[in-house]
């Protein structure tokens, strides 16, 4: 096996850059492939190791052992969980190798004259002695054959949208097999998962700082919860206090304004825009009951309404708005960001919309202490 800074840099090269989810990743496969007694991962054909989360480690994964997700090598379980189980196929012996949450407040012990904490997480991640940072456990895991590198089974087509499944990932639904999107599809249109019309949408804030990338989450969160069947309104809170100038001057529905219409709604063939008077004469309830059939409403704003949010925070701005928020969910920053709730960056728009859908949107909320703060 090459030396951990060779091994270091391999990785940083292939993930873009050197972070503190390197030195973890590298030490986690080094460790892990000790354990299954695999001495020189790349290219001996006889491991396989179970990635649960896919962030920067698991690139680090990936660059030492050259397990992949082409080659079948390497398996992704999106668990969110920083643990990695390595398989010596050959002997059957695995083991699971739990990166330790507590590691991050033991950095102090091992650096203290730091320039700032990413870099001391760095230096100390690179120093700590393993019990410190991993817990390992070994575990028993069945391979299925079609689950095994080089296997070839048939393939099936799905009776709904016609393409090709391969690996067993069919789904049989009423006699007919199908595929997993199209059998998920089946399941939402019969109202037993998520986009069941309910008359009244859940609603999410979605608040931070100024320009901290609000609007962008929210612009990609619609796309990806519309194709998962929802229908998704959007209520944006504008500071400024001069008045809409949507309306313009001139314009028909404008004059009944100005003639002292407390309410006017401007109704086209293809769109419906309302005109009210004054923010505070309507509640974040009645705006959103305005938007008529949605099953989720994403609100851009109003971070002091006492309703479940998502923060999204910058690199560099630590002055988080809403950290003792009992109704913060989660915080969308860029990586190796503390928070005391789940966190993820701006890129992991299907997580996070995995995240929405399970806290949010399930149908029977969880009643785990996973669930924070009212769901409305
Ligand atoms: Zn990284
Ligand atoms: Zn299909």
């Amino acid at each position: 096996m090459r030396s951990f800074d060779e091994l270091l840099k391999e990785s940083s090269t292939l993930h873009g850059h050197q972070c503190a989810g390197q030195i973890l990743g590298v030490r986690m496969a080094l460790l892990g492939c000790r354990e299954v007694a695999i001495d020189e991962p790349r290219g001996c054909k006889k491991l396989i190791v179970y990635a649960e989360i896919d962030r920067c480690a698991t690139d680090a994964l990936q660059a030492v052992t050259g397990c992949s997700l082409g080659k079948r090598t390497l398996k992704y379980l999106d668990y969110g969980k920083m643990a990695i189980t390595f398989l010596n196929t050959e002997t059957g012996r695995a083991v699971r190798v739990l990166a330790k949450d507590e590691a991050r407040k033991l950095v102090p012990l091992y650096v203290q004259d730091s320039a700032n904490s990413r870099d001391a997480q760095e230096q100390a991640y690179r120093i700590m002695p393993e019990e410190a940072l991993f817990a390992v456990k070994p575990v028993t895991i069945e391979v299925p054959p079609q689950e095994m590198p080089g296997y070839r089974g048939k393939r099936v087509e799905c009776a709904e949208c016609g393409e090709g499944i391969n690996f067993n990932r069919e789904v049989e639904r009423a006699g007919r097999m199908l595929c997993i999107p199209c059998s998920q599809e089946q399941l939402r249109s019969n109202g037993h998962a998520g986009g069941a019309k309910t008359a009244n949408p859940k609603v999410l804030l979605i608040v931070g700082s100024k320009k901290v990338g609000k609007t962008t989450l929210i612009e990609r969160l619609i796309p990806e919860l519309s194709r998962r069947g929802y229908r998704v309104g959007t209520v944006k809170h504008h500071h400024s206090d001069f008045p809409v100038s949507v309306d313009t001057a001139g314009t028909d529905s404008w004059r009944h304004r100005q003639a002292g219409a407390a309410g006017v709604a401007l109704v086209t063939p293809t769109d419906i825009a309302l005109f009210r008077n004054g923010e505070n004469s309507l509640s974040l309830d009645d705006i959103v009951a305005g938007l008529g059939a949605t099953d989720i409403v994403l609100v851009e704003g109003f971070h002091n309404e006492p309703r479940v949010k998502i923060e999204v925070r910058s690199a560099r701005s630590d002055a988080a708005l809403c950290e003792k928020d009992k109704n913060l969910l989660a915080v969308v920053a860029p990586e190796a960001h503390p928070a005391s709730v789940p966190s993820f960056v701006p890129e992991d728009i299907q997580p996070i919309a995995d995240f929405i859908e399970r806290e949010i949107l399930a149908r029977t909320p969880k009643t785990g202490a996973s669930t924070r703060g009212q769901i409305p």
